[in-house]
């Protein structure tokens, strides 16, 4: 198979949820240190966001936008060892062809900034604007010339809901970052960026939720686990509140969540479950992230080993005095 088959595989719009993703990830890789995302009609009607990074050079903001211009992938092989956020070269041309696109962005050399519109894969031209350092990527009317995709879309609020996932998912990871949510035109959370896990749950998740966290640190050979994790007494009813990370990427996991749930035996009630954030930062080969790059499925290559590594780092924390 050649390369830009399975980059196209696995590069795929799906969704409101999927540009949120896309673009968050093109702003932290441009170092953004305050990020702002807003939704109209669950991200289908419009989809902003706004940050302080580098910014995208005049000359280069229209191949930005052609397939595989930035790709990094050289070889079938990469798929598996590359593991920055993006990689595929493709978001941006995708998304462009599929919906009404506004790039407004300066760099620190301009003077000026730099407004370049594109729908349907159509450029619509470039023109100078005004903004700080940053770039501020505004998507509407998303799906409008592709009538079947549309058709797969959910109803506005599930979409929302999806976006805010991706969002709330995307803070907690980047603690550091300062995440600005706005939904159907109202803020959702700030998260204050400075550095501390706590506080982007605290901000993202919710108050009742953070107060009571208990810290998770572990390490059980090349494995290493952190993060926070709810006492026993404050286990809930659903399993809401579970989010994993590997080597900083959300991931939806069975393995991390038995270990998780196993470490509370026998001190929760019947159909109570733990929340928590757990990180585990790993060797990437023992990770297999190729079931499909843009999706949340991982598989480790020893399952064994990262249930024991987040099993004992879950029943440290829960046994630790002063839990
Ligand atoms: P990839 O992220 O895989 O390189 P994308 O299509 O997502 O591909 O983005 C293409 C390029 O556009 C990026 O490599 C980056 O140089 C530039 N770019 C996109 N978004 C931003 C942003 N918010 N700030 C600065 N540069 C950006
Ligand atoms: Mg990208």
């Amino acid at each position: 198979k050649h390369t830009s088959e399975l980059i196209a595989a696995g590069e795929v719009v799906e969704r409101p949820a999927s540009v949120a993703k896309e673009l968050l990830e093109n702003a932290i890789d441009a170092g953004a240190t305050k990020i702002t995302i807003s939704i109209r009609r669950g991200g289908i009607e419009l989809l902003q966001i706004v940050d302080n990074g580098t910014g995208i050079e005049a000359e280069y903001i229209d191949k930005a936008f052609i397939r595989h211009a930035t790709s990094k992938i050289k070889t079938a092989e990469d798929l598996n060892s590359i593991h920055t956020l993006g990689f595929r070269g493709e978001a941006l041309a995708s998304i462009a062809s599929v919906a009404r696109v506004e790039v407004l962005t300066r760099t620190q050399a301009d003077e000026y900034a730099c407004l370049y519109r594109i729908a349907g894969g159509e450029e619509q031209g470039m023109e100078p604007g005004a903004r700080p350092v940053g770039t501020t990527i505004t998507v509407r009317d998303l799906f409008y010339n592709t009538p079947a995709r549309m058709k797969f879309l959910k109803k506005d609020a599930s979409e929302g809901t999806f976006v805010a996932d991706v969002v709330l998912h995307t803070a907690l990871s980047h603690p550091e970052i300062s995440f600005r949510f706005e939904r159907e035109g109202k803020l959702q959370f700030v998260t204050p960026g400075d550095g501390k896990l706590l506080s982007a749950v605290h901000a993202a998740v919710g108050r009742d939720f953070a107060r009571d966290l208990l810290p998770v640190e572990g390490e059980l050979g090349v494995y290493q686990v952190t993060g926070l994790v709810t006492p026993p007494r404050a286990c809930r009813a659903s399993r809401g509140a579970q989010y994993f990370y590997v080597n900083g990427r959300y991931v939806k996991n069975r393995t991390m969540m038995a270990a998780m749930e196993n470490a509370y035996k026998g001190t929760l009630m019947q159909g109570k479950f733990p929340g928590g954030v757990l990180m585990l930062t790993m060797p990437a080969e023992l990770v297999d992230v190729n079931v499909h790059p843009a999706k949340t499925e991982i598989r480790f290559a020893r399952e064994g080993d990262v249930f024991d590594a987040v099993y004992r780092a879950v029943r440290n924390a829960l046994t630790t005095p002063g839990s």
